[in-house]
């Protein structure tokens, strides 16, 4: 029987974060991982797919380079160098994280938990059982793929986000169900790499819940390069032979069949509770069978914690570490818990989408007199001066003191940009401190700049409205 102050329940971005933390505050820790350390983010999610679509955007803005004088005649893809490019880097970051657990004298253990009571987790490595006697226990066990019925993922034709990532080349015709974030990364990637694309979403736009002006421009986009969009439309039924699919479709305009090579479903995830026990041990959960926490990650129960993907929506790496830091040092006393203002969300399809805080539409909702002010990329000389200067960064302020309640990006390198003004909402900035602070020229954050000097009616580079 081994003894913890704290067992943590997998090893992903949540899970392995809170056990380091737990660790540097002298709790004796314990992490268990069934598959890899790095969960779904590491191993099958934000790092190896953002691999890919680095490599799928360079190959196409290499093509696309002969307008700048840069020719490569005899440009082509060698998908399993690629592949083995992305191995390394989900390797080298998987080895840090071990490092990292050991370097803190966080004891990592290789198998499948359950969890049995309040103070008792049940380790299967392999034909053998461990018993731990913790004085709490952090689930993090994160999410699986939702099935949907007629279209059950078979791995080879019809496949989910983890099976995409390990093609060894671009299916000829790939049918994406779901434009939400992941459908569309996966949809731009393999347009890019010579796939012919067709997305069928359910919901009136893509992305549904972001800026209708943002959606628009990724849907122009896509369908300038030849992507075919279905919105409120579903996939009835697939048949399958071995090598392709036909698959009934119902759009507005009427039912039609498609033959595609491959079907990528992408239509959300649900809890991986199975071996948590939660009812028997009275673990309350809410919508969808997540679990329910407050705002120090505690469940219901003393000593039972949840943090990351398990807890719900949004499903995001960042959001499930800084909720791993929050258990930890909850659990170790301190006065800690979830304050943040905004969660930021980047979605990296072709252009690049960001989004801070409120929209247009919620912040309406919200009650606040809003300001929007936009400013395109077209007209800032570091994004010309890249090739990329498609899209526009867009600020939503308070009208009466110019308090910044969120912010949209589309375009390039949104999802970097995005980070400034995170730290600005959570600074309580107005749109005027984010325009008198100096912006290095020529960078892609002085658009930030330029749209806040518009909302505090200054504007340099556009005219006044
Ligand atoms: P997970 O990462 O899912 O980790 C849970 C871990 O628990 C797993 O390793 C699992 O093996 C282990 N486990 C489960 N049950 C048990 C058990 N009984 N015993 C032991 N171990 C167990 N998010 C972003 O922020 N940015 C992105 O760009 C992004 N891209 C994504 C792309 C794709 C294709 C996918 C699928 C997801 C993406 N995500 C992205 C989401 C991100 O991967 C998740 O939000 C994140 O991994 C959640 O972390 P977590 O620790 O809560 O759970």
């Amino acid at each position: 029987m081994r003894e913890a102050d704290v067992t943590v329940i997998g090893g992903g971005p949540g899970g392995y974060v809170c056990a380091i933390r737990a660790a540097q505050l002298g709790l004796k820790t314990i992490v268990v991982e069934s598959d890899k350390l790095g969960g779904e983010c590491v191993n099958y999610g934000c790092i190896p797919s953002k691999s890919l679509i680095t490599i799928a955007k360079l190959y196409d803005r290499v093509k696309e380079a002969q307008k700048f004088g840069l020719v490569a005649p005899r440009l082509n893809v060698d998908f399993s160098q690629m592949q083995k490019w992305k191995s390394e880097v989900v390797d080298k970051l998987v080895g840090g994280i071990e490092f990292l657990l050991k370097g803190n004298n966080a004891t990592i253990l290789k198998g499948e938990a359950e969890l049995v009571s309040k103070g008792k987790v049940r380790v299967t490595i392999g034909d053998s059982t461990e018993e731990i006697e913790t004085k709490n226990v952090v689930i993090a066990t994160g999410t699986k793929p939702v099935q949907l019925p007629g279209l059950e993922l078979d791995g080879k034709i019809v496949i989910g986000s983890k099976e995409a990532l390990e093609l060894t080349d671009a299916p000829g015709r790939l049918l994406v169900v779901g434009g939400g974030a992941i459908g569309l990364e996966f949809a731009s990637m393999f347009q890019k790499l010579g796939s012919e694309v067709t997305i069928v979403e359910i919901m009136e736009q893509l992305m549904p819940g972001s800026d209708p002006e943002v959606v628009r421009l990724v849907q122009r986009k896509l369908e300038a390069r030849g992507v075919k969009v279905y919105l409120q439309s579903k996939v009835l039924s697939v048949s399958r032979t071995d090598h392709v699919a036909t698959v009934a479709v119902e759009s507005p305009t009427g039912g039609f069949l498609l033959d595609v090579d491959k079907v990528l479903v992408s239509v959300g995830r649900k809890p991986r509770t199975e071996k948590m026990n939660l009812e028997a041990l009275g673990v309350l959960t809410g919508n969808g069978g997540y679990i329910s926490t407050n705002n120090k990650m505690q469940t219901n129960v003393e000593g039972i914690y949840a943090v990351g993907d398990v807890r719900g929506p949004p499903l995001l790496a960042h959001k499930a570490s800084k909720e791993g830091i929050v258990a930890a040092e909850c659990i170790a006393g301190k006065p800690s818990a979830a304050d943040w203002k905004v969660i930021p969300e980047t979605v990296f399809c072709d252009p690049e989408v960001a989004s801070v805080g409120l929209t247009e539409a919620r912040a309406t909702q919200a009650g606040y007199n809003v300001k929007r002010s936009r400013f395109q990329f077209a007209a800032l000389g570091r994004a010309l001066s890249t090739g990329e200067a498609e899209g526009f960064v867009k600020v939503i302020s308070k009208a009466e003191d110019g308090l910044v309640l969120g912010v949209q990006i589309v375009g390039p390198e949104a999802s970097n940009l995005i980070s400034e003004v995170a730290l600005a909402i959570e600074m309580g900035a107005t749109v005027e401190d984010i325009a008198l602070t100096i912006h290095p020229h020529p960078t892609l954050p002085e658009a930030i700049m330029e749209a806040s000097e518009t909302a505090s009616g200054k504007p340099i580079h556009q005219l006044k409205t």
